[in-house]
């Protein structure tokens, strides 16, 4: 994580395919990011320092890129790994974040939806560490008072259900970052849940209705149909 804001952001970027990797790092240096290249998972590997953020393709030669994320983690606990894969099938998606990514791009992705993606994890990585936040969760016209339990929309106070609560908690703390299904079921209901997951659209349209959006693309919430969810960082 940036201490000095006058560093730039270091990432380090997993990506075999050689053209893609060149056009990817001068975009990301061209937007004031320190970027790494690495073409294999053993040059990811022997990446001698922790950056900021990963950006990892899947699909590489020599590892799978799962396993290879799992040992990221290992050796860097809590550095923000965004996925990017061509295998944009749903399960992938979801083996992905819960071997700890925070996001994921399917391929062919545009860059600025990339670069606000990485900002978005970026942000929130600092924000963890601000201290002034205190016990209270802001993002906008929402503040959050955590030991409270009270949420205020615009200055008025709002009535949420304590799972409404507890599921605005758990996607605002992770905003910018894709929050499985199973994820919201076990943090949010029980950990050990394996019946209908019914119960989470519903709470979330309840959510929705009460923070006032009344269309579900004008949501600060996006559904990512059969994944989960992800409330939207600012900008
Ligand atoms: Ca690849």
């Amino acid at each position: 994580m940036p201490v000095d804001p006058s560093t730039p952001p270091r990432l380090l970027v997993v990506e075999d395919d050689e053209q893609l990797s060149v056009n990817l790092v001068r975009a990301l240096g061209n937007a004031g990011y320190l970027c790494e290249r690495a073409a294999s998972a053993a040059d990811a590997r022997s990446a001698p320092t922790r950056p900021d953020l990963v950006l990892l393709d899947l699909g590489l030669p020599d590892a799978d890129g799962l396993d290879l994320l799992r040992e990221l983690l290992e050796r860097w606990p809590g550095c923000p790994v965004i996925v990017l894969t061509a295998r944009a099938e749903e399960m992938d998606i979801v083996i992905g974040l819960d071997a700890g990514a925070v996001d994921y791009v399917p391929k062919p992705f545009r860059l600025a939806e990339l670069l606000a993606r990485i900002r978005a994890q970026l942000r929130s990585a600092e924000r963890d560490l601000d201290p002034a936040l205190d016990g209270h969760l802001s993002d906008g016209h929402l503040t959050v008072d955590l030991a409270g339990h009270r949420v205020w929309l615009d200055g008025a106070e709002i009535q949420l259900r304590a799972k409404e609560f507890d599921l605005l908690v758990t996607l605002l703390r992770r905003r910018g970052t894709v929050v499985t299904r199973e994820e919201l079921m076990s943090e949010v209901w029980d950990e050990h849940w394996f019946g209908s997951t019914k119960t989470l659209d519903v709470h979330i349209a309840a959510l929705r209705r009460k923070l006032g959006e009344q269309a579900a693309d004008e949501s600060r919430i996006t559904t990512l149909r059969g994944v989960g969810y992800r409330w939207e960082a600012d900008g």
